[in-house]
């Protein structure tokens, strides 16, 4: 399968990993949307949250319990921070493997673009 963050987990691709477990890899954005920017993606391929079933249980609770983690190793789980995903065209998805978007280190305005 020809998938940018499947080569990432198989280590094809490397990338700036800040916290990994069996379930997820977080790694840093190449293009950061603010002082950190981190994604976390399950290590199976799911194209799209559309995607997700009743199986999928035990990643969806494992990235969120990573964002926690991830959270207080960028040192922002106190100042705060931004989960996003996008879904599909109109939620501005480029990469379809699932993944969490984490940005802190900077006031986030509401509505997002
Ligand atoms: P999305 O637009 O929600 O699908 O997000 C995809 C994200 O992946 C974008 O923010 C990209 O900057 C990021 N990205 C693309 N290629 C890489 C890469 N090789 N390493 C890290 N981040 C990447
Ligand atoms: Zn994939």
């Amino acid at each position: 399968m020809d998938c940018l963050f499947c080569k990432i987990v198989a280590g094809d691709i490397p990338a700036d990993i800040v916290f990994e477990n069996e379930n997820v890899i977080a790694f840093r954005d190449i293009g950061p949307q603010a002082p950190q920017h981190v994604l976390i993606i399950p290590r199976t391929h799911i194209s799209t949250i559309n995607d997700f079933n009743a199986s999928h249980s035990e990643t969806l609770a494992a990235m969120m319990l990573a964002a926690g983690e991830v959270a207080k190793i960028l040192e922002i789980d106190q100042s705060g921070y931004r989960l996003t995903m996008n879904c599909n065209e109109d939620g501005g998805q480029t990469v379809y493997h699932v993944h969490m978007h984490m940005l802190g280190g900077r006031q986030m305005s509401w509505p997002p673009g």
